[in-house]
């Protein structure tokens, strides 16, 4: 007997048609005689439509706030899994993060999980049942409800995997597996086998929403092997795991383009000790990520000289709290004005065989040109190479680079 971690997204629990798919899919697991604790996420489009109705009552709505609402939209599908259960005769429980055990700090709308405590879990296991439990969420020790950050019910399917000791974590999606690219922006990408917890890290981190960023960067760290499958078919997906020597003959592993980035330009900022710092002190302090930094001292304009402009990228949705936090700096620091920028995209080649393999940037410089594309800001890391463009070309330029190195 195997306990299996099966975690079901959006699209996968979309409608009661799609429960009661998923319900039929566990019951067959529990027949073969194994246990079974599923983690759903709220229905598709239940979560962006609650963040809609948060900001048409106001622009930046309490962080608290918003956890208590998100977190209804988990509640609601844990439940009616469990009734799709009941349908079939299978005993099933429901669980708030909360009820299961999770315990995150409370840094409102993307907590971290401190600890999980699953004796409930197991108990209700161990008397016959099917577990669910709501994706996303959790609670700090004092009560208060959080959330994980967008996308995080696969953290929650990881780290259960890992707290209950489980022998297998399916994330059962709406695509086959992982591909060298988004195979709905570039049609012939092809499925992988096999990923290392690195490429499919920096995959995430990049844009790859296929899974959440810090449930592989916590599966990494937990040695948790994951499977990533379709929910609507039988077909082996991809297995992330620990990176093997074979993975490195490959260059590129896989081609991602991130639409969620904003790029925040401060024109004219004064040359001297101690300004970069005091800026990213404040926007850490806010809970912003930041994830590109440029900065150059401009030489040409008599009324630069001695200035310098400096950009960095941020997600989208902290724009507007990115923006307050540099106007509230402007007195202070003299800049000029701050330029903001939606309208960007981040297009990125990922590999751990780049660090073996000279000629790789160039390569995808010159691809981009032929394409027309402008390149606003460079970052490279060992295994990565990625570039901020228009986000009207993104697309286009994604197909361009992936034929490139992986048609
Ligand atoms: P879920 O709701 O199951 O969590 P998501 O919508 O979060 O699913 O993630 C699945 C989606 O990720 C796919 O529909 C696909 O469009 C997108 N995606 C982006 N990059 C990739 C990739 N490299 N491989 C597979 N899917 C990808
Ligand atoms: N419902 C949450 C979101 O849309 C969490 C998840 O789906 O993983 O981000
Ligand atoms: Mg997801």
């Amino acid at each position: 007997m195997a306990l299996i971690v099966q975690k079901y997204g959006g699209t996968s629990v979309g409608s009661t048609d799609r429960i009661k798919n998923v319900a039929a899919r566990v019951a067959r697991s529990r027949t073969a005689g194994d246990q079974v604790v599923v983690v759903v996420s709220a229905m598709s489009g239940v979560t962006d439509n609650l963040i809609k109705l948060a900001k048409d009552l106001m622009p930046l709505p309490n962080e608290r706030e918003m956890d208590v609402l998100l977190a209804t939209g988990e509640q609601t599908t844990i439940a009616l899994t469990a009734i799709a259960l009941h349908s079939l005769d299978v005993p099933a429980v429901s669980m708030t993060g909360a009820q299961a055990g999770i315990v995150t700090d409370g840094v409102h709308t993307k907590a971290k999980i401190q600890n999980i405590t699953p004796r409930r879990v197991h108990e209700l296991l161990d008397a016959g049942n099917v577990v669910i439990v709501a994706g996303f969420q959790g609670q700090t020790i004092e009560g208060q409800i959080t959330t994980l950050g967008r996308g995080g019910s696969d953290l929650t399917a990881i780290a259960l995997t890992a707290a209950l000791k489980a022998d297998l974590c399916q994330i059962f999606t709406d695509v086959d597996g992982v591909y060298t690219a988004d195979p709905r922006i570039v049609r012939d990408a092809k499925k992988l086998e096999e990923i290392s917890y690195d490429e499919m890290l920096e995959l995430a981190s990049l844009g790859a929403k296929v899974m959440q960023s810090r449930s592989v960067e916590f599966a990494k760290k937990f040695g948790v092997v994951f499977e990533v499958r379709s929910s609507l078919n039988d077909n082996p997906g991809t297995i992330v795991k620990e990176e093997t020597k074979t993975m490195e003959g490959i260059v590129v592993r896989g081609v991602s383009l991130d639409k969620n980035q904003a790029k925040v330009t401060l024109v004219a900022v004064p040359d001297k000790p101690g300004v970069a710092a005091r800026i990213f002190k404040a926007i850490g302090d806010a809970a912003i990520n930041v994830d590109m930094i440029v900065q150059n001292i401009g030489h040409g304009a008599t009324d630069t000289v001695g200035a310098t402009d400096l950009s960095f990228t941020v997600d989208k949705p902290d724009l507007t709290k990115a923006q307050k936090v540099i106007d509230g700096l402007k007195h202070e620091l003299g800049f000029h004005q701050v330029i903001a920028n939606d309208k960007i995209g981040k297009l990125s080649i990922v590999g751990v065989g780049m660090k073996s393999h000279t000629g790789v940037a160039g390569k995808m410089f010159e691809t981009l040109a032929k394409e027309g594309v402008n390149i606003h800001m460079i970052s490279t890391s060992e295994i990565k190479i990625s570039v901020i463009i228009d986000l009207a070309k993104g697309e286009q330029a994604s197909r361009a680079v992936h034929a490139a190195f992986l048609g």
